[in-house]
């Protein structure tokens, strides 16, 4: 059986410190299981019962202004909190400790209906906004040792509700991402005298093909070790800490890279594409992070239209990914598509 070089090989994640299985060559194997289907986008403008939605009231009792832009509020169900109760100490091996902190939502837009990918540039710099004002301000608070900026896209990675949001939580500890990319950021540093990710950003360059956007100041590229399929990473070129060290110029660059990748994304498949999108960016916990290089990631759990990629013995039991789709198709997938958003196509934008 031949097999073309790069889809079946172990592929080193500098990040994350562990080894990516691709193994794109089992891609078409037979599948009986469970697939999902794709939503039809027949969401409205307003929905009454929407608890994101301007002028609505949420679970707490207070109600949503009439906001025209983005909307920040605390979140109604917080996971960490100040009324987090003392914990009881369960003695050894065990420890505990109060689930401290603020947790908050980010409506993207008044608009029920709408998505990031359909949002202009000028918008999504909002967005981006909103992230830098939320990282800077949580991230001052004494008891707020990191900030984690997410949207969780879709119900198949378990949000029901359409309304364009994501969260922001602000906690204690410093998440185990941020963490190990923090660890190898510092380690690279030391045993190469570089900076890991100018030397990602280098990588991708020479390459070349999975790039999916660049301009003077970012670049967007599903990377060469990829976990999921149509795996994407956004990355400032200019290395800051947290992206409120951005400049105008940059934080609009970033934006418009943020589109660009999203309308890929529903154009694949002419769909609105699920993902989780996490922030990666230094602690909060008063101390200098030089090395450590802000970036975003798309973690798409579909790996086909209607085919859900499962974390099981390998990522689960293992801890490490097994990817069924080569990087380089991937991205030459998303590259194919246009760069207008299917919806708009022939409209005005
Ligand atoms: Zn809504």
């Amino acid at each position: 059986m031949n097999h073309a070089v790069g889809t079946w090989e172990e592929r080193w994640h500098p990040l994350r410190q562990e080894w990516v299985v691709i193994a794109a060559h089992r891609q078409h194997r037979p599948w009986v299981g469970q697939t999902v289907t794709a939503q039809v986008p027949d969401v409205p403008v307003y929905d009454p019962t929407c608890y994101l939605c301007p002028g609505n009231a949420r679970i707490s009792g207070a109600a949503n202004p009439a906001y025209t832009g983005v909307f920040v509020f605390d979140n109604d169900h917080p996971c960490v909190g100040p009324l987090a109760p003392e914990p009881i100490a369960p003695g050894s091996p065990y420890k505990t400790r109060r689930a401290d902190g603020i947790a908050r939502v980010i409506c993207f837009s008044p608009v029920h209906r709408m998505t990031l990918a359909e949002l202009s540039p000028e918008h999504i710099q909002h967005v981006v906004a909103a992230w830098q004002q939320q990282t800077f301000d949580l991230g001052a608070l004494a008891q707020v040792n990191h900030v984690l900026c997410f949207e969780n896209k879709g119900a198949v990675v378990g949000v029901s509700n359409p309304h364009p949001h994501g969260q922001v939580y602000a906690t204690n500890f410093v998440f185990k991402t941020v963490e190990t990319a923090l660890g190898a950021m510092q380690q690279y540093e030391r045993s190469e005298g570089r900076a890991l990710m100018a030397d990602i950003i280098k990588a991708e360059q020479k390459d070349a093909r999975r790039i999916l956007y660049e301009d003077a100041y970012t670049i967007a590229f599903v990377p060469y070790f990829a976990r999921y399929a149509y795996e994407v990473y956004i990355v400032p070129k200019r290395q800051v800490a947290h992206l409120y060290a951005l400049n105008d110029a940059e934080s609009a660059s970033l934006a418009g890279a943020i589109k660009a990748v999203t309308v890929r994304y529903d154009n694949l498949w002419q769909q609105s594409f699920p993902y989780v999108m996490p922030l990666h960016q230094a602690p909060t916990d008063g101390s200098e992070y030089a090395d450590f290089h802000a970036y975003i990631t798309f973690h798409p759990p579909l790996r086909q239209p209607a085919l859900l990629k499962y974390l099981a013995g390998p990522e689960i039991g293992g801890g490490n990914f097994l990817n069924d789709t080569s990087p380089e198709a991937s991205a030459q997938a998303l590259r194919a598509v246009d760069a207008r958003h299917y919806l708009t196509v022939g409209g005005t934008s």
